[in-house]
């Protein structure tokens, strides 16, 4: 190291200190990169690589981007999930004694971007801690960008740390080496580019001393309190700020929500679709009439966990019955919204000290609302509104300092002056005087020049260079009196000139201006210090306004698609009457969607095994009662006639083959790891939807699966459940099971036509229609004709071979004639009297192989 030059060393002490991000390291006005960074960020960022003279014996790569405009290279890094350190020069290069002292002022991660530009304003940003015990873990997320903080426990099943990461959808977590192992093998599924980071350094003073205000400190878990002091450590490392937004931490229990894994998320399409991952189409773009960016985030949240608590839907529904029915109120309260800005995310910004003069009139417009949405939720008739409103802060304090300090339409930047009302302090309205008068002296003094000079263009004007001047032009020097004016300039046509006196003014007008700029940004960081002490009283006030705004959103939705109150109970039964699949319709739109029936009942039939043509609408109607039974639990109107739901505590869904080859794994085995988890996991209190039953094996096995399924879920587990298959041989499981019912969509027959009837009804299909479907979906007709000649031939062969089946075993008589070709038949030739060839040592060798395929992670 010692041949570099001493400002390559430092730049190297300070790179060593963070060898996982760019260094962005400021030298005059540039942030420059150096050795490998600047490779990769020439790379990623194309830019172009020069070189530098350090010391060595090459030129060092270096490449730069001014500090305007750093931003937007940053954030195009973050995008690409890198992290950047901010290096800064921290000491004034006039009175440095050799290199300036350079430090790192913040490093900026996925997880820890305050860029609006980066965020998006309806989605949090959360980083995740992982910590695992013996017994569990503790999983805790926060969002710098609004000061959230939730921490829970798990109890010891990584499927849980799974589903909980899938709710919260981070872009980074931060958890020692073990567990991002386990992570990296479990495979990221949940949608985003996660950045993992190893992290272990947990600081339980530091958090002590953090939360020392939080009432949710003292019952924290020990497991908890790591969990959180390991997020605090590495927020406090990497932000290097006091963090004055993240003082409460939100403690919940899982049971709190109803659960659901990664699968079903995504199947039921909640917050985005399976397909394009767009918000567009799924059940949040629908439920979403949110006024306010905060109410945006909290719907996603709601929809993400729904309740369990049958008395806090109950409140929600309450409030969402009355602005449903009163039209009047729902448009006041979204008046009252519509001019509350993204409060947490302001409040954020001031705590970080990024906050502006437009971030302030932002909140005291958002603050200047809240009168009024409080008297409206106060006399709507509404408990839970009322209650809501009841002990609300309007925090008018700090819209009054607001008021009186800051101008209606300040600049952006806060360096400049400008900002501050005159009356807010007497000494800054005695500069702004002083500045006035001394720009009146001066237009005094540009008529007395002329009138003395008779020179009717002289004109007295103002550059940053040279300061004022007195400006003739060349016609017109000569009656300029010889020895009073100075030249400063020469123009093309012109002659600039000082006096004494304008120089003496000018002296005095600069110095106010200065003196007026530092002054007003004192002012205002003063202002902005005072109200990030009340940081916490503005979060709760952000937090009751967001919840308004999701009950306005719930009861807009609701009274536009006809929605109705659904009665939510702890018993067992579900009945819903003429359910709608709530994004089906809506996007149908000419109302053509048909109504369907279900009830699942404790003692009457609480399987549907739903047979029927693909296309028919068995998939969708099967989401429909999901859906609806979700809805409900989150507190909103469900689209039906009538809805009685129970409260449901997990949501199993095998549906669909979009999501099958995560983790490079077959779609067979993905269904039956699906499936495993449901049985180990599912109780009478769920309710288990599983698309086609038995695919993607030999319709044997796949049979046999599915029967033995349906009969565990049956005997064992008693649980709410509709399987849809296209083995029409397993109706005859009615018979065996008293609790399975067959149910099948209507179709229309005439002729070769088939028309979809989408209505569910009681008994057995008896044919797929698939080769009708191949038909419309425009398969050439040789082979149409081909397929319904092979099919009859199928269909006789198979009658033969049942009707000897049936008089030979007492096997169900639909499972019989399928026979699996198996690879390795030593089992079922065993019992056979084929005599078998010895395989060679070579065939041998090549059975054994394969034997010890993991065919499973190939
Ligand atoms: P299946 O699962 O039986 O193959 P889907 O549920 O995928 O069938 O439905 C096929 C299409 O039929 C859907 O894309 C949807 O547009 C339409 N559909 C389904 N159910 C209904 C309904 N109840 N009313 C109107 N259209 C429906």
């Amino acid at each position: 190291m010692a041949q570099y030059t001493p400002m390559i060393q430092q730049y190297l002490a300070v790179k060593a200190q963070v060898p996982d991000a760019f260094l962005f390291f400021r030298l005059g006005d540039f942030y420059e990169m150096f050795f490998d960074d600047a490779i990769n960020a020439s790379r990623e960022l194309e830019i172009t690589l020069t070189g530098r003279e350090g010391g060595g014996d090459e030129k060092i790569p270096m490449c730069g981007v001014p500090h305007h405009a750093a931003d937007n290279y940053m954030s195009r890094l973050i995008e690409k999930g890198y992290k950047v350190a901010i290096c800064e020069q921290v000491e004034d290069p006039a009175e440095a004694k050799g290199v300036v002292r350079r430090e790192i002022v913040r490093i900026v991660t996925p997880g820890t971007v305050m860029d609006s530009k980066l965020l998006g304003e309806s989605s949090n940003n959360y980083i995740v801690s992982l910590v695992s015990q013996e017994h569990g873990y503790a999983f805790t997320a926060c969002d710098i960008s609004t000061g959230e903080l939730y921490t829970t426990r798990l109890s010891n099943s990584w499927e849980l740390v799974v589903d909980e990461l899938n709710v919260y959808n981070p872009s980074e977590i931060i958890t020692d080496n073990g567990l991002l192992t386990t992570i990296r093998e479990t495979g990221l599924t949940w949608g985003r580019s996660t950045v993992l980071t190893e992290w272990t350094q947990v600081d339980e003073k530091l958090l002590d001393e953090h939360f020392a205000e939080d009432a949710a400190l003292p019952g924290l878990s020990s497991l908890n309190r790591q969990g959180v002091a390991l997020l605090l450590a590495y927020l406090k490392e990497t932000q290097k700020r006091a963090l004055t937004h993240v003082k409460h931490i939100r403690v919940y229990e899982p049971d709190q929500f109803m659960t659901m894994d990664p699968f079903t998320r995504r199947n039921l399409e909640l917050v985005e679709t399976v397909r394009e991952r767009a918000k567009k189409g799924s059940l949040l773009w629908l439920l979403d009439k949110t006024v306010t960016a905060m109410g945006a985030r909290m719907l996603r949240r709601w929809i993400e966990k729904p309740l369990m608590s049958v008395s806090r839907i109950e409140e929600r529904l309450e409030a969402v019955n009355l602005l449903y029915n009163q039209l009047i109120i729902r448009e006041d309260v979204k008046q009252a919204l519509k001019e509350v800005y993204d409060l947490e995310r302001l409040v954020a910004r001031i705590s970080y000290g990024n906050a502006n003069a437009r971030d302030m009139i932002a909140l005291k417009h958002s603050l200047q609302q809240v009168p009024l949405l409080q008297e409206v939720c106060a006399a709507s008739g509404s408990e839970t509104l009322r209650k809501l409103v009841e002990n609300m802060d309007a925090c008018e304090d700090v819209m009054s300092w607001i008021a009186s300090a800051i101008e209606d339409e300040p600049p952006v930047s806060i360096r400049d002056g400008g900002m501050i009302r005159e009356g807010y302090q007497p000494y800054l309205d005695q500069l702004r005087e002083a500045s006035k008068n001394g720009k009146q002296w001066i237009a005094e003094l540009e008529r007395q020049e002329r009138e003395a000079t008779g020179i009717k263009s002289l004109k007295i004007g103002y550059n940053k260079v040279f300061g004022y001047f007195i400006e003739v032009t060349k016609a017109n020097m000569s009656a300029l009196q010889e020895g009073r004016y100075e030249r400063k300039q020469t123009l093309a046509n012109a002659e600039r000139y000082v006096t004494p006196e304008l120089k003496e003014k000018e002296a005095l007008i600069l110095e106010a201006q200065d003196k007026m700029v530092d002054l007003e940004y004192e002012l205002f960081t003063e202002l902005r210090d005072r109200i990030s002490q009340h940081i916490s009283r503005l979060q709760k006030l952000a937090e009751v306004i967001a919840t308004a705004d999701v009950y306005q959103s719930l009861a807009t939705v609701s009274a536009a698609h006809h929605y109705r109150k659904p009665e939510i109970g702890e018993g067992f039964d579900l009945e819903i009457e003429e359910g709608r699949h709530p994004v089906v319709e809506a996007v149908i739109q000419d109302g053509s969607f048909i109504a369907n029936e279900t009830s699942l009942l404790l003692d009457k039939g609480r399987i549907l095994l739903i047979t029927g043509p693909n296309m028919a609408g068995k998939s969708t109607y099967m989401r429909q009662v999901a859906v609806i039974c979700l809805m409900a639990q989150i507190g909103c109107f469900v689209p039906a006639r009538s809805a009685r739901i129970p409260v449901t505590d997990r949501i199993f869904t095998r549906i669909g083959a979009a999501d099958d080859l995560i983790g490079g794994q077959s779609t067979f085995m993905v269904e039956m790891m699906d499936i495993q988890v449901m049985t180990e996991k599912a109780t009478s209190k769920s309710l288990v939807i599983i698309d086609e039953l038995g695919r993607g094996t030999s319709t044997g096995e796949g049979m046999a699966i599915a029967q033995a399924v349906i009969e565990f879920l049956h005997d064992r587990i008693g649980c709410k459940t509709l399987v849809s298959t296209h083995f029409h041989e397993l109706a005859h499981l009615e018979e065996s099971l008293g609790h399975l019912r067959n149910h099948c969509m209507a179709v229309k027959e005439s002729g070769r036509q088939v028309t979809f009837l989408r209505k569910l009804i009681p008994g057995a299909a008896s044919t797929s229609y698939g080769i009708y479907c191949a038909e419309i979906a425009g398969l050439p007709n040789a082979i149409i004709q081909r397929s319904y000649e092979l099919l009859n031939g199928f269909e006789e062969r198979a009658a033969g071979a049942s009707q000897i089946a049936a008089t030979t075993a007492a096997v169900p008589p639909a499972a019989a004639p399928i026979q699996q070709l198996s690879l390795f038949a030593e089992d079922s030739t065993a019992n056979t009297a084929v005599k078998k060839k010895q395989p060679d040592s070579k065939s041998q060798l090549v059975l054994d192989q394969l034997k010890g395929i993991d065919l499973i992670n190939m």
